[in-house]
């Protein structure tokens, strides 16, 4: 996709979470004031921090990294916590194959981030922020710690936030391109100077995080949402979307395909429109929703509505909103291939399901490429084998779901047969 803002496309209601994007200077503090920015921080104030957790919750807003989790549920249980002191760590390791929606924000709307985190903090009871920033990121970690540093200088970071008696600041932490330290728990190991690894769950973050402390961890795309939330207000935040997926969604949308790029649309329109605005294929295969871990949906199935329930209804995932579009062109056992290539690398090696599950999938389907109808099933009969053990006995998602996009290609687009 191009390097920022690509081709920001809207529905009805209009752009919410893009609408600086490619408008305001990403440099300039005072664009992004008079853009309605810090509007947010203040109506937070005005709330105090169980009124902003209210509001959210009320909102219905819910994890955009992949996983769905109730952000205002995230927030009470940190903000709850006895042990002291809270930690917000902001996940900016985007690093699911075919997801670019936070770099687009990041790069595009710097301030939107520094705010939401700010924002963030009062309400969790943190006064210290982790920004976990993907390594690869060079445009957007300038931008942001340019945005940082003029923020801090105009007082609306540090040790009085805005006048208020807030103490908050935010440092940047980059990730040096593995894929499995923008696991939650592996980005605390990472920051601590340990080994990029996950540790297990429970302790939810929430509880035991960052330096062993109550924690919460957010997703860019999550964080920017919170600041329509406070400006519009609950009620009407909720209005945009379905009942249970809220608001707006950004979807990265990649493959074969007239206009690549990242586009906002409200929960609840369907992939098929999705599709017009980026310009389908004229013999489409097959949409990889969710990414990596997710699942394929096939052509005659485009009317499944871009929602958490809708996708995981036709047996897919709405993840991180990667919307990768194959034509008749592709080969699918290439791609399932690359994909297994891809976990087995990004595997961290400390448990032996995924360690070991991840060369044996990679093996088998090395051998399928060349493979159909009986010559096949031994494998795909161990490829299923490996794969409920890697599901099931795996430590994180990435062990879990390696799986996942290699087991809906065979049961949903008859792979191999
Ligand atoms: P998860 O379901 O374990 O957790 C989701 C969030 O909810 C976490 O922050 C977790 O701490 C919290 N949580 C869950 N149960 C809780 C409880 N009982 N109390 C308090 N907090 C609780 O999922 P995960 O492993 O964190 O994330 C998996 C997702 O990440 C997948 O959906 C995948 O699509 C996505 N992903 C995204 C990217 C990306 O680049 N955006 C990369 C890899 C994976
Ligand atoms: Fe590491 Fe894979 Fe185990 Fe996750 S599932 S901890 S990536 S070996």
């Amino acid at each position: 996709p191009p390097a920022v803002a690509a081709v920001p496309q809207t529905g009805a209601e209009g752009l919410v979470l893009l609408r600086r994007v490619g408008v305001v200077d990403p440099g300039s503090l005072d664009d992004y004031r008079a853009h309605g920015g810090y509007a947010a921080l203040r109506r937070a104030f005005a709330l105090g921090p169980a009124g902003v957790i209210r509001e959210v919750t009320e909102a219905g807003l819910v994890g955009r990294g992949g996983a769905a989790f109730p952000t205002g549920r995230k927030w009470s249980a940190t903000a709850q916590q006895p042990d002291h002191p809270h930690y917000l760590v902001c996940n900016a390791d985007e690093s699911e194959p075919g997801t670019f929606k936070d770099r687009v924000l990041m790069e595009g709307d710097p301030y939107a981030l520094i705010e939401a985190m700010t924002v963030a903090g009062y309400a969790t009871g943190a006064h210290r922020g982790y920004l976990y920033l993907r390594g690869e990121y060079p445009r957007a970690l300038h931008r942001l710690r340019t945005a940082i540093d003029r923020a801090r200088a105009r007082g609306l970071l540090g040790e009085d936030v805005m006048g208020q008696g807030f103490a908050f600041d935010i440092e940047i932490r980059r990730g040096a391109g593995a894929y499995i330290c923008g696991e939650e728990t592996a980005i605390f190991n990472s920051i601590e100077g340990r080994r990029g690894e996950p540790r297990s769950k429970p302790p939810f973050p929430v509880e035991k995080g960052l330096f062993g402390k109550p924690t919460a961890v957010n997703n860019v795309e999550t964080l920017v949402n919170v600041l329509p939330i406070l400006i519009d207000g609950a009620q009407a935040y909720a209005r945009t979307g379905t009942d249970t997926s809220t608001g707006t969604k950004l979807f990265c949308v990649s493959g074969t395909v007239a206009r690549p790029g990242v586009y906002e649309l409200p929960f609840g329109a369907t992939l098929r429109e999705l599709l017009e605005l980026a310009g389908p294929p004229e013999t489409l295969r097959a949409v990889l929703l969710g990414g990596a871990a997710g699942g394929f949906v096939r052509p005659d199935e485009l009317d499944v509505p871009l929602t958490f329930e809708g996708t995981r209804a036709a047996g897919t995932t709405l993840g991180s909103g990667v919307v990768l579009v194959l034509d008749e062109s592709v080969e699918l056992p290439r791609v399932l291939l690359r994909i297994a290539e891809f976990f087995r690398d990004e595997s961290c090696g400390q448990c032996v399901p995924c360690r070991v599950g991840t060369v044996r999938q990679e093996e088998a389907l090395h051998r399928l490429k060349d493979r159909t109808g009986a010559a096949a099933a031994g494998d795909i009969a161990l490829l299923r084998e490996v794969g409920r053990a890697m599901r099931d006995a795996s430590i994180c998602g990435l062990g879990q779901t390696a799986w996942n996009a290699v087991e809906s290609a065979i049961d949903r687009l008859g792979a191999f047969k």
